[in-house]
């Protein structure tokens, strides 16, 4: 597990002036990597780290030879259009790159003038998925969201008897990911209305979303050959925001008995920016199950995970209808909560992934699953928050909502904050639902 150094000492400053303001989720002691090129431009996309409001052209720095050795081979493997290559690549190397960085961003760096000419503001940027995703799986790890959900399925029989055991998940769709500011068709499918004895088939009435993290793996592991628990976290390159667009009437009549197929795999947004495992270090907390729940196996469970496995990062959802947004008005929140209330962690996903010997592969892709945390408030998926369309969410303009209408933009975010420590944040992941294309039924 990563230990504090000294890119984490929250006394550092960098002599880009943007990354010292407090609010920011960019400070020098984040340094989360992108993919990027100017908007609307002919340029090649290539990796960036977030500074302030600018973004370090890894392509400029490994041209420039201001590093040198393991980092500026980092920065190289950087350089590419996708950050494959750097997520190949090993712990050694990102830290190598990371603490470069840190020390060429710092204020009285001697690297200020050749850093500054590799510049390019966020204003300007556009971007790209991180990293060409060969496997996307998603879990299901908010215990408190498994139960809210049973509730509506299976009145009778909310928790499965599995899920205190195993780490739940199934395999997803890389091909529909996209990234912050994806804009997506209302899907078209089969529901069977409640009280129907044949199914419908048209737009999707009850659209949704999921808050969760998305885990980029790092480097692979050789098919036939599991990851210790002790290693799991050497394999994750970092942690991005992403939302698992829901059709819940598609799923309601799909779902049995393979699990989720055509409603959810129509869209897929996550943030651009992935912020490292080493600049969340500060942020670990203990992992704990409630009291009277099993302990994990012993292939799930460490020293180190049960001491400091889990990670403290707020969470928010934000909702913006097209009457919020003619009127000029931000997103309002509809939820708040935090990562660190998940029952199954990072290295615990990992591990269980590829405990019969699946490989990974650098850029692969594992959802969280729904973070929703113990109170409706902290619920992150509108099935919960109105308690399956029952009650609809009151916003400050006097709309309501129960599932998305047309036009709607979802915007979450992340971050992470606590005394002793430079506050660090994930920027947003934005998506917005365009009306649907219907075919013939
Ligand atoms: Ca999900």
């Amino acid at each position: 597990m990563m230990t504090l150094n000294e890119t984490h000492n929250p006394a550092l400053q960098s002599w880009v002036a943007s990354a010292n303001s407090a609010g920011t989720d960019f400070p020098v002691q984040n340094l989360p990597f992108a993919v990027f090129r100017r908007q609307a431009s002919a340029e090649a996309f290539r990796g960036g780290v977030a500074i302030g409001d600018q973004i370090v052209d890894l392509a400029a720095v490994a041209q420039s030879g201001v590093l040198t050795g393991e980092a500026a081979a980092a920065a190289q493997a950087g350089a590419q259009d996708k950050l494959n290559a750097l997520m190949a690549l090993n712990t050694s190397a990102w830290s190598a790159l990371r603490l470069a960085l840190s020390r060429a961003l710092r204020e009285g760096s001697a690297d200020q003038a050749a850093l500054q000419a590799c510049l390019v503001p966020q204003a300007e940027a556009e971007y790209d998925v991180p990293a060409r995703i060969g496997d996307y799986t998603d879990f299901y790890t908010s215990l408190h969201h498994a139960t809210n959900i049973g509730k509506q399925f299976r009145p009778d029989n909310p928790l499965l008897p599995n899920y205190k055991w195993v780490p739940i998940g199934y395999h997803g769709r890389a091909s529909s990911i996209g990234v912050s500011g994806q804009q997506f068709r209302r899907p078209v499918g089969q529901t069977m209305p409640p009280g129907a004895t044949e199914p419908s088939f048209g737009p999707c009435k009850r659209l949704d979303i999921e808050l969760e993290l998305g885990i980029f793996v790092g480097s692979g592991n050789a098919l036939g050959e599991a990851v210790d628990i002790s290693q799991a976290e050497d394999h994750v390159f970092g942690i991005c925001l992403l939302n698992d667009w829901s059709a819940r009437d598609i799923q309601g009549w799909e779902y049995q008995p393979l699990g989720p197929f055509l409603a959810k795999n129509f869209a897929t947004t996550v943030s651009p920016w992935v912020v490292t495992l080493e600049a969340l270090a500060p942020y670990r907390v203990a992992f704990t199950r409630p009291e009277g729940d099993p302990q994990p196996l012993a292939y799930l469970d460490s020293e180190a995970n049960r001491s400091c496995g889990a990670f403290d990062i707020q969470l928010q959802v934000g909702l913006q209808t097209p009457k919020m947004r003619e009127a000029g008005q931000a997103d309002a929140n509809i939820c708040r909560t935090s990562y660190r209330h998940a029952y199954w962690t990072v290295a615990q996903m990992l591990t269980h992934h590829t405990v019969n010997g699946c490989n990974l592969q650098p850029g692969d892709l594992l959802g969280s699953g729904t973070l929703s945390g113990p109170t409706l408030d902290q619920a992150g998926a509108l099935i919960e928050l109105t308690t399956g369309g029952k009650n609809p969410i009151a916003l400050p303009n006097g709309e309501q909502r129960t599932w998305l209408e047309d036009g709607d933009s979802i915007v979450l975010r992340g971050w992470c904050e606590k005394a002793g420590a430079a506050r660090i944040g994930f920027g947003e992941c934005v998506g917005t639902v365009l009306p649907a294309r219907v075919p013939k039924g």
